[in-house]
């Protein structure tokens, strides 16, 4: 059964001024492109096509917000690593992912990665952008395209890479691995 029963899509958001009133508590969701985000999002918070809203034309450089529980937020953030992504939308977003940070009630940082990929510049790149105290929390995703010898042998590299910066873990949206341990550390962020 669904953890967040009461999940629901509440605004994208394409200035900080149409964000949710700063209060409660929000997590963000953040990867390169292609990374699994979506999915990810769906099989932690089990309602079906919720992050598709994300990927409505035109909302995709836009912050999607959604609430899991009264005062709970989850914000998915554009992807990020297209080297097309022309400047002017990179402009569009900075401010708002500025803002975002900004935020009393963002209480941690998700981070979709490829496991395939492993933690790419830009992903560094986003966690060192990032509050240092702000907690980050590394999914490495499609983790049923590895073996798992050398899954775990790409947990322990990616988690020797993060050098503590961050708490990562394998994670599968087609066949669910991890899900369990990943909405485990979304609720107890949240709490
Ligand atoms: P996003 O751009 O980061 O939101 O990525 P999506 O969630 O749209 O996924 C990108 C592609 O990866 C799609 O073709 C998905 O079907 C695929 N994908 C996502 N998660 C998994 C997974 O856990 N396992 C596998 N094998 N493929 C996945």
């Amino acid at each position: 059964m669904s953890r967040f029963q009461q999940a629901r899509f509440l605004i994208s958001a394409a200035a900080p001024a149409q964000f949710p009133a700063d209060s409660g508590a929000e997590v963000a969701f953040a990867g390169r492109s292609n990374a699994g985000k979506s999915s990810a999002i769906n099989a932690i918070v089990k309602r079906h096509g919720l992050a598709r809203t994300s990927k409505l034309p035109g909302r995709t450089r836009l912050l999607n917000f959604f609430e899991l529980a009264p005062g709970k937020r989850l914000v998915d953030l554009p992807g990020y690593g297209y080297a097309s992504a022309p400047e002017s939308e990179r402009l569009t977003w900075q401010p708002l992912i500025d803002a975002l940070k900004a935020r009393q009630c963002l209480r941690g940082l998700f981070l979709i990665v490829d496991v395939r990929r492993g933690v790419t510049a830009g992903d560094a790149g986003l966690i060192e952008w990032l509050d240092p105290a702000q907690r980050v929390h590394v999914l490495l995703s499609k983790a049923d395209k590895l073996g798992r010898g050398e899954g775990l042998r790409t947990l322990r590299a990616a988690s020797a890479q993060l050098e503590g910066r961050a708490t990562v873990q394998l994670f599968s949206a087609l066949n669910g691995a991890g899900v369990p341990e990943a909405q485990d550390v979304l609720v107890g962020w949240l709490a």
